[in-house]
């Protein structure tokens, strides 16, 4: 890589460039948990192993899968797939609902043994983050090494397994994860990353979707040597500017850095009102205002949260809050706004005048669970 004029590596940000030596190889890793969800309770009750896992919704109403062990996949349940139906394919399943506060603190646990090693982690979901471990090999010496200390003490500390893959870019470490789950480590050194890529179906690229495939064989390429036999041109020409990209993928090209972010902790918005509010129903306008730029926040940031807390400031300044928890994460306005109002009630608004008014959603997560509604529509 790197003889491309595609590359941009003045846009990189200076803490993203590296020290002259490393001749722009990066070492990354992605981490992906082995059937998260379902593994953290196989673990926990010794009656499941071996047997077909479901964690999802109830068969029974209009659920969706959340996760299958991969006894379950046998019978070709995957998730999001309805849990009525993965029934019906397998109908001595055991299905257990969904435990999201359990599997956070496992995530946790699982994360702070990445963050030992290098703090260039981005969390892209409460099982799978990549790290970028090109400055921070430390003792271990070579990525591999590192991939390999972090699957022991993973396995050691949560008795679960994690598949790491390691390569010089996140496209092609992610790609590698995959390559031999369960359990699994598959290094991709510099110098064989197009050997690697060559054979794959074209859909395992970042960024091909079922549309792209479909347009892709339609031009002939099932495999990444067939698409990398397409010109820049001819893809400019077929996909717009996404043809860039699919040009630079198929030749192991993606200089996308890894980016750590710390997670939010909270996300509110407040309002100061002129003229104090009197009524309920002055409050309830509010609130849903409120509610509905709070919902958009969640939504822009890829979130939903388990804690809401309503902000109440009397026309005297006095301010009390009130918070409520519930069970699964909720980022919508109608959402929000329930309990907003169940809050409400409990302080004096509509028998006192306000003056402020803030509804704060806390306890965040990552976007990957924005399904969670999913699972129990009812
Ligand atoms: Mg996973």
């Amino acid at each position: 890589m790197g003889a491309d004029g595609s590359r941009k590596n003045s846009t990189r940000p200076r803490e993203q460039r590296r020290p002259a030596g490393y001749a722009g190889v990066r070492r990354i890793l992605h981490c992906d948990m082995d059937c998260f969800y379902a593994a953290v309770h196989m673990r926990d009750d010794a009656s499941l192993a071996g047997r077909p896992v479901v964690v999802g919704g109830d068969p029974a109403g209009r659920g969706v899968v959340a996760a299958a062990s991969y006894e379950a996949r046998h019978f070709g349940i995957h998730s999001a797939m309805p849990a009525a139906e993965a029934q019906r394919r397998c109908p001595e399943a055991v299905f257990i609902r969904p435990n999201f506060a359990l599997y956070r603190r496992e995530s946790e646990r699982i994360f702070s043994i990445y963050r030992e090693v290098t703090p260039l982690v981005e969390t892209l979901s409460l099982d799978e983050a990549y790290l970028d471990v090109t400055e921070h090999l430390g003792r271990f010496g070579s990525a591999t090494a590192v991939a390999a200390a972090i699957r022991r003490r993973v396995l050691e500390t949560t008795r679960l397994t994690v598949s790491i893959g390691v390569g010089p870019s996140k496209l092609v470490a992610k790609i590698a994860s995959d390559q031999n789950k369960p359990d699994g480590l598959t290094v991709v050194p510099p110098g064989k990353v197009q050997e690697f890529l060559d054979p794959l179906p074209v859909r395992r690229l970042y960024g091909v979707g079922p549309a792209t495939t479909t347009a892709l064989s339609e031009l002939g390429v099932t495999t990444v040597m067939d698409l990398r036999a397409l010109t820049l041109d001819r893809l400019l020409g077929r996909f717009g500017s996404h043809g860039r990209t699919l040009h630079a993928f198929a030749r192991g090209i993606d200089d996308r850095p890894v980016r750590p972010h710390r997670p939010r902790k909270s996300l509110g918005a407040e309002e100061t009102y002129r003229h104090d509010l009197r009524s309920l129903a002055e409050v309830d306008e509010q609130l849903e205002l409120l509610a509905g730029e709070v919902s958009a926040g969640l939504r822009r940031r890829g979130l939903a949260a388990t804690t809401v807390t309503l902000k109440v400031r009397y026309a005297d300044f006095n301010t009390v809050t009130r918070s409520q928890s519930v069970p699964l994460a909720i980022w919508r306005a109608e959402e929000l706004l329930r309990c907003a109002r169940t809050l409400c009630e409990r302080t004096e608004a509509g028998r006192r005048p306000l003056r402020l008014l803030g509804i704060t959603a806390s306890n965040l997560y990552p976007s990957a669970l924005k399904q969670l509604d999913l699972f129990d529509p009812d």
